[in-house]
C-alpha cells in the first residue's frame, strides 16, 4: 500500500527537575546547597532518508515522544539529558501544522527540522545559593516538551511529471528511458503507485521523472484514484502529457487530451500552466488509414505544446523525446520548495492573579502555568524576544503584585531558571 498522507503527534520530552539537597560531609555540621540541575528533554527531530519512498511506517504509529530529562540529584550532579527522537521521512514530505493548516517546513533540502522542542529542566537549589540566602529550600520543577499534532504529506520531488489515461504507455515510457522498473500490464491502473526514474541523456545531462497512476474523468472532483496522486506532480516543472493516438481501446486522442487537460485545470489552475510536451505514443499501432495524429498535432500546437511522436513500445522516438524533453528543462526553474507559512504563535496573555508567588526571605519565586509557557517561547539570547518578556512580566501586572506583597529594591526574584534583582 501506498501511503502519502499521515497525520501524527510529537512531543519532546519533559524537562528534568531541578533537586534539593545539602552537602554532607563528617565533621562539617551544615553544608551548602548542592542539588543539581535537572536535564533537558530530548527533542524531536525530523531527519531526510532517501531509502524511504513513502509514508507508510506513520501509519502504524501515530505519536513520537522524545525522552524525558533525568531529575537532577545531590553533589550538585546534573539529571542526563534526554535522548532527542530521529524521525526520518522521505525526501519531498512537506509538513503542516495540523491544526492551521499551515506549512511548517519543506523535508526537501537535507537540514534536520527540530519538530518539537524538548522541556529545560530545572535549576537545583544549588543554584540558589547566594550570600543572603544561605539555605535555600527550593529547586525549580522541569518545564514540559513542546507538544503538536503534524500533518506529514509527500509530494515527490521530480523535474517531470507522466500525465494521461490509463493504459496509454507512461510505465513503460519510464521503464525504457530509465532504471525505475514500474509495473506494466495491460489493464487499467496497474500503476498504483508513484515511481521515480533517473533519466540520463548525455554526460552530466539528467533528470528525474514520475510515473504517476493515471488520471481519469472527475479524478480532481475525487472521483478516481488520480485525484490522491496529483499532489505528486505538483512540485513537476514540466509535464509529459502521454497520448495513445493509435486508438487502439476505441478512444478518441483529441478528446483525451482535452479531458485530462481539464482534469488538471481542475486540481489546480497553477498545475495546468505548467510548461507541457504532448508524447504521441503506440505510433506503431497507427491504422494507415487513420489520421489521429495529425488531429491531435494540430489541436495541440493550437493550444501551445508541442507533440512529439514515440512508440514506447519499439522505443522508436523515445530518445529524441528525452533530448528536447531536457533542453526544455534547462530553460525552467528548479523544483519549488515550499516557503515556511506557519508562526510559531505567541503565547496568550495572563494576569497576575494566575501566578503562584512565594516568598522566602529576600527571594520571590514567582510560578504558574501561563508564565511556563510564556518562558518555553523565549528565546534569551535574542533582545527582541527578552523585551517581549519584559513587556509580558509588565503587563500581566506581576511587579504591581509584588510591590504589594513588600519587596525591597535589590531583592531577587526568580522564575524558573531565570532570576534577576529586582530594581523598582
Ligand atoms: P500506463 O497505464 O499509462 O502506465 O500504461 P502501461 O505502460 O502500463 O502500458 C499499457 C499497455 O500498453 C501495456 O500492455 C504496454 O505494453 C502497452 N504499450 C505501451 N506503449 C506501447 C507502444 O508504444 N506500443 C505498443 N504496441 N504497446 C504499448
Ligand atoms: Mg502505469
Amino acid at each position: 500500500m501506498f501511503v502519502d498522507k499521515v497525520r501524527i503527534s510529537v512531543s519532546g520530552g519533559r524537562g528534568g527537575d531541578g533537586a534539593v539537597a545539602f552537602h554532607r560531609e563528617k565533621y562539617v555540621a551544615a553544608g551548602g546547597p548542592d542539588g543539581g540541575d535537572g536535564g533537558h528533554g530530548g527533542s524531536v527531530i525530523l531527519r531526510i532518508s532517501d531509502h524511504l519512498s513513502t509514508l507508510l511506517d506513520f501509519r502504524y504509529k501515530r505519536k513520537y515522544s522524545a525522552q524525558a530529562g533525568a531529575n537532577g540529584q545531590g553533589r550538585n550532579m546534573s539529571g542526563k539529558r534526554g535522548e532527542n527522537l530521529i524521525i526520518q521521512v522521505p525526501r519531498g514530505t512537506v509538513v503542516r501544522d495540523a491544526e492551521s493548516n499551515q506549512i511548517i517546513v519543506d523535508m526537501s533540502t537535507g537540514e534536520d527540522f527540530v519538530i518539537a522542542k524538548g522541556g529545560r529542566g530545572g535549576w537545583g537549589n544549588g543554584h540558589f545559593a547566594t550570600a543572603t540566602r544561605q539555605v535555600p529550600r527550593f529547586a525549580k520543577a522541569g518545564l514540559p516538551g513542546q507538544a503538536r499534532d503534524i500533518v506529514l504529506e509527500l509530494k515527490l520531488l521530480a523535474d517531470v511529471g507522466l500525465v494521461g489515461f490509463p493504459n496509454v504507455g507512461k510505465s513503460t515510457l519510464l521503464s525504457v528511458t530509465s532504471n525505475a522498473r514500474p509495473k506494466i500490464a495491460n489493464y487499467h491502473f496497474t500503476t498504483l503507485f508513484p515511481n521515480l526514474g533517473v533519466i540520463y541523456v548525455d554526460e552530466g545531462v539528467s533528470f528525474v521523472m514520475a510515473d504517476i497512476p493515471g488520471i481519469i474523468e472527475g479524478a480532481a472532483a475525487g472521483a478516481g484514484l488520480g485525484h490522491d496522486f496529483l499532489r505528486h506532480i505538483d512540485r513537476c516543472r514540466l509535464l509529459l502529457h502521454v497520448v495513445d493516438v493509435s486508438g487502439s481501446e476505441g478512444r478518441d486522442p483529441v478528446a483525451d487530451f482535452d479531458a485530462i487537460c481539464a482534469e488538471l485545470k481542475n486540481y489546480s489552475v497553477d498545475l495546468s500552466d505548467r510548461p507541457m510536451i504532448v508524447a504521441a505514443n503506440k505510433c506503431d499501432l497507427l491504422p494507415p488509414d487513420s489520421d489521429n495524429l495529425e488531429r491531435l498535432r494540430q489541436h495541440v500546437e493550437a493550444a501551445g505544446c508541442p507533440l512529439y511522436e514515440i512508440s514506447a513500445g519499439t522505443t522508436q522516438g523515445v530518445k529524441a523525446l528525452m533530448r528536447v524533453t531536457a533542453e526544455k528543462l534547462r530553460t525552467l526553474p528548479p523544483v519549488t520548495v515550499y516557503e515556511p507559512e506557519y508562526v510559531e504563535p505567541l503565547p496568550p496573555t495572563g494576569d497576575s492573579s494566575q501566578l503562584e508567588i512565594e516568598h522566602l526571605g529576600s527571594t520571590w519565586v514567582v510560578s504558574g502555568l501561563w508564565l511556563e509557557r510564556l518562558l518555553g517561547s523565549i528565546n534569551f539570547d535574542d533582545y527582541e524576544s527578552r523585551n517581549y518578556f519584559d513587556q509580558q512580566l509588565r503587563k500581566c501586572g506581576l511587579f504591581d503584585r509584588l510591590e504589594e506583597m513588600g519587596i525591597q529594591d535589590g531583592d531577587t526574584v526568580s522564575i524558573y531558571e531565570l532570576e534577576f534583582e529586582y530594581q523598582k
